[in-house]
């Protein structure tokens, strides 16, 4: 939302419709623009400087005038209602005159003026017009009341205009207030989903990613793979050359699987030194060429880390879901399947299918 850029009728809603509906609600007809346009002949030409005073006078006892002396000027503010009441009611009925108050009431609300202040001014202005109304008309009941009808129904639009224009600016900050919110929430939800030393999935949105697929493939009957992989002897790369390096070593391993992979195969970190990769849509036979390109990925060149070339290999179980398998259990057997890689001598895949039939 913002009020500099789209007109503030348009952001309240005021089309022609909607203002000629408040116009009716507050009982406003033509015959108002007329006695309008009498009243500012009669009764206020010549006299608005006298009338502004008078209200300013009861007006000044009140703190708020401090408020409109810093961020108005007494003089500014005195003038607006002069101006206010040489155009009072005048074309009230058009979308020119709505956006006008509102227009005012905006820039008083972005100045701090205390939206009391504003409704005890319109208050004040009515009660002089009326005063005046009544001294001057008073053997003349007939134009009085149209007049003083008048008097009244204009100030009731001043108001409503004046707390609608002031609620735009706090809709107007309540919106900024919650996009920076949602903002931050954005940032700290993408803190959380990635784990931020390897860049892929962190456990919890690995986790979530996984069940979300697994609901997706049985619902689907599509077929689903995932690769348990644990880099082999890790343990030897920090004691050899140090924590940070085995860091730099874990990076590169994601982003060497991340190569291997698929665009829309997800990565995630299960722990330290493994990862999971969720294949989607992927029977076994292409799953086990996705993992031997893993393998061979990370085998076949040395990571560079600091001025080190490390050798490191890699050790991959993989398991096909089952109808009726839960994520975890999925995980499980990928997991045995590793562990088989494992005994096995490392620097392998073994497919839990595979194992089965083996015992
Ligand atoms: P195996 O082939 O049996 O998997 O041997 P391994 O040494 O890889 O396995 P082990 O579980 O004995 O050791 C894993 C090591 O990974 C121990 C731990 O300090 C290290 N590790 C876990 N997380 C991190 C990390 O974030 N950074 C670094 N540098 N090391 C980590
Ligand atoms: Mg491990
Ligand atoms: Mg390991």
């Amino acid at each position: 939302m913002n009020s500099e850029i789209v007109s503030n009728c348009l952001m309240l809603g005021f089309d022609c419709k909607r203002i000629q509906k408040t116009i009716s609600l507050l009982g406003l007809d033509a015959e108002h623009g007329k006695h309008a346009k009498r009243l500012r002949r009669e009764f206020i030409e010549g006299k608005t400087e006298a009338l502004v005073s008078s209200c300013f006078d009861s007006f000044a006892i009140c703190e708020d005038v401090l408020l409109i002396k810093e961020n108005i000027g007494i003089e500014s503010f005195k003038e607006f209602w002069i101006d206010y009441l040489c155009g009072f009611g005048q074309n009230f009925d058009t979308p020119k005159y709505f956006e006008e108050r509102l227009g005012v009431a905006v820039a008083w609300a972005h100045k701090k003026v205390p939206l009391g202040v504003l409704h005890l001014q319109l208050c004040l202005i009515q009660q002089a017009l009326v005063d005046s109304l009544s001294t001057q008309c008073k053997s003349d009941p007939k134009t009085l009341w149209p007049l003083v009808d008048c008097v009244f129904k204009i100030t009731s639009l001043s108001v409503y205009l004046t707390v609608e224009g002031y609620h735009l600016v706090e809709a107007d900050e309540l919106q900024k207030t919650f996009d920076k919110l949602s903002e931050e929430a954005l940032k700290l939800h993408q803190k959380v989903a990635i784990d931020h030393l390897t860049g892929v999935l962190s456990y919890s949105s690995l986790m979530d990613t996984l069940e979300r697929q697994v609901n997706e493939a049985k619902q689907n009957g599509s077929p689903l793979c995932v690769i348990m992989a644990d880099l082999d002897f890790f343990k030897r790369v920090n004691d050899t050359y140090g924590h940070l390096v085995g860091d730099i070593v874990l990076k590169h391993t994601a982003e060497r699987i991340q190569a291997a992979i698929r665009g829309f195969d997800m990565i995630g970190r299960f722990g330290g030194e493994e990862f999971v990769i969720i294949l989607e849509n992927t029977d076994l036979a292409l799953a086990k060429i996705i993992a031997e390109r893993i393998r061979k990925g990370i085998a076949d060149t040395p990571i560079h880390a600091k001025k080190f070339d490390i050798d490191i290999t890699i050790s991959l179980g993989m398991a096909m879901l089952r109808k009726d398998d839960h994520p975890e259990i999925l995980l499980e057997r990928a997991d045995t399947a590793m562990y088989e890689a494992k005994k096995n001598g490392r620097n392998r895949v073994v497919v839990a299918g595979d194992l089965e039939s083996a015992h």
